[in-house]
């Protein structure tokens, strides 16, 4: 029997021979043994369709064809000295690189690469430690491959839970570093992961190994002939951000310059008392008063939180399948959706935020907030003790308080064969664009036959509008539907100078195309950093539309 690792890929990398491929795995099993290697052969390595068992290969909610979006191999390095071999082989046979840490980016594209063929590189599989955690300091240390779910069970273990909290995006699947360095958000106080990231080490593509910040002044009782990843940091690398001269760790973030290796985040302190709460608010238009009267309580942070303002469709998602509520196959109309409400005691929005502090603290915010919310006409207000029943809530609860948790898993099952794509869009915290994104995304939404499934979040002073669009991914029409209306989505929006914060991988060309002030500066300057950092071109080429000088970008266009 032929070694498992013997033979052709499904798709090889661009320009490598078979023959070269094969010197490359032979090399590459060298590096970190034949256990961490998998070549990926025959369509049944892909597959996988769950969220709890991901595929490590391809795109499970893929919109192209299922096969596109597909590596040729996965390597898993078991250190960063096998990070530091392997990306100097892959330069060395300009194979390309697609790093990630645990491949959960599910609506963006997962754990496959934007090059169809490169070798997925995966970080999360060995190098999973929390490396340290911090009490006094509040922040931990962590490798790629640490979630959401490990860290927190970590602060559990650890008796360290009733001293600090984490931040949690609403699936804890997903690593902290992976979704950090793409800019994801969470939902409490230190909901802006990247805003809480403190010092980044990095192997760069040519090998070498970079900490940033305060990381790149040496710790003095180091032993300088350990390798520099095994070096004690300075002891202020996880407290001060920006050490000395032009700050860099924003170029590895939705980037291919480097492959991320550790990363601090900071850690909220048991704020010492917690209440989260709903106000559901009525009526469809109502959303453009709530969001005039979340603005000022956010800047002031009067809303402590990241809260947000979620529509009825996301939440009766969660609560059942599209069959439990309608036997049309139309888009749900406001009627049939004011009886959904009713049904569910819910508003046409709701608003899931949370109070931080000892009673005396709550109650003079709640005070506020009440008041401010019941300018709203019929708008109401929950605790999740007085309605247990209100599944959504309670899994708020726990998510703004940052216990991680799977539940919001279910609405993609609003369809068969659920898949979904993000459409998310940078909104100004203002009622006027709040309404016109709705309106906009709505509208075409339910003219390529989907629901409006969607959410505001509201950062310090901006909203990522999240549109989920859901879609059965055995139905070729309906992925052909949704990668129109998500490409449509974008033109639309920039035409009103909107943008989008992050992508999947099919639509980071046309998104990075908007993003073209004064002829292209941004793209400009991003590719001149790529072609001097990889001059070769094998990290994660075509990422967030960057391609290198070796790629003509257009020919991968999909
Ligand atoms: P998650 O942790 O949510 O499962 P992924 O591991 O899929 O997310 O990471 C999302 C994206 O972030 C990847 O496709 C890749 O572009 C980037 N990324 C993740 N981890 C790293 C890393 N360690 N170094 C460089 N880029 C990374």
């Amino acid at each position: 029997q032929a070694p498992k690792n013997h033979g052709d890929p499904l798709v090889l990398p661009p320009g490598i021979s078979s023959q070269t491929f094969k010197v490359f795995i032979v090399r590459v099993i060298n590096i970190v043994g034949e256990s961490n290697v998998d070549v990926i052969k025959d369509a049944q390595q892909l597959g996988k369709d769950s969220y709890l068992d991901p595929s490590k290969v391809h795109d499970m909610f893929y919109i192209s064809d299922e096969d596109y979006f597909v590596s040729s191999a996965v390597v898993a390095p078991r250190n960063v000295q096998d990070v530091q071999a392997i990306i100097r082989l892959s330069n060395e046979l300009v194979v390309p690189l697609w790093p990630f840490s645990v491949g959960r980016n599910v609506g963006y594209g997962g754990a496959a690469p934007r090059v169809p063929g490169s070798v997925g590189l995966d970080m999360g599989k060995n190098m999973n430690q929390v490396l340290e955690v911090d009490v006094d300091g509040a922040y931990a240390l962590v490798e790629p491959g640490v979630t959401f779910s490990d860290l927190h069970d970590y602060l559990v273990q650890n008796n360290l839970r009733d001293k600090l909290w984490i931040d949690v995006p609403d699936l804890g699947g997903g690593s902290v570093l992976g979704n950090t360095i793409e800019r994801g958000v969470g939902y409490t106080p230190y909901g802006d992961h990247w805003m809480m990231h403190c010092g980044l080490e990095v192997v760069l593509p040519d090998g070498s190994l970079l900490r940033t910040g305060m990381g790149a002044l040496p710790n003095p009782e180091a032993d300088s002939s350990l390798p520099a990843d095994q070096q004690p940091a300075n002891k202020c690398w996880q407290h001060f951000n920006y050490g000395f001269g032009p700050y860099n760790d924003g170029i590895f973030t939705q980037s291919s310059l480097g492959i991320v290796v550790k990363m601090g985040i900071w850690l909220m302190p048991n704020p010492g008392g917690y209440q989260s709460y709903l106000i559901t608010i009525p009526r469809d238009e109502d959303l453009h008063q709530a969001v005039e009267i979340i603005r000022p309580l956010r800047t002031a942070m009067v809303l402590q939180n990241v809260p947000t303002i979620r529509h009825l469709l996301l939440d009766a998602a969660v609560l059942g399948d599209r069959k439990a509520y309608s036997n049309s196959d139309k888009p749900l109309t406001d009627t049939e959706m004011d009886v959904i409400a009713k049904k569910l005691n819910l508003g046409r929005w709701n608003f899931y935020g949370a109070l931080y502090g000892p009673p005396p603290i709550r109650d003079a915010l709640w005070q506020v907030v009440k008041a401010s919310f019941s300018a709203i006409p019929g708008a109401k207000f929950y605790f999740p003790e007085e309605i247990p029943e209100n599944k959504v809530l309670q899994i708020r609860h726990d998510t703004m308080q940052g216990i991680p948790s799977m539940d919001e898993l279910k609405w993609v099952d609003w369809l068969p064969n659920g898949a979904h794509l993000f459409f998310s869009p940078i909104a100004k915290v203002t009622g006027d664009d709040a309404m016109a994104q709705y309106k906009v995304s709505r509208q075409r939404c339910e003219e390529f036959g989907f629901d409006f499934i969607g959410d505001f979040v509201v950062g310090m002073r901006e909203i990522h509008h999240i549109v989920c669009i859901v879609f059965d991914r055995k139905d070729p029409k309906q992925r052909r539907n949704a990668h129109q209306l998500i490409r449509t989505l974008i033109d639309d929006a920039a035409k009103h100078g909107w943008g989008e914060y992050r992508t999947h991988l099919a639509l980071m060309d046309q998104i990075a195309g908007t993003y073209n002030f004064n002829n292209n500066a941004q793209m400009k300057l991003n590719e001149t950093i790529k072609n001097a950092l990889d001059p070769k071109g094998i990290l994660a080429p075509g990422k967030n539309g960057i391609w290198p000088k070796s790629y003509d970008g257009q020919a991968w266009k999909v």
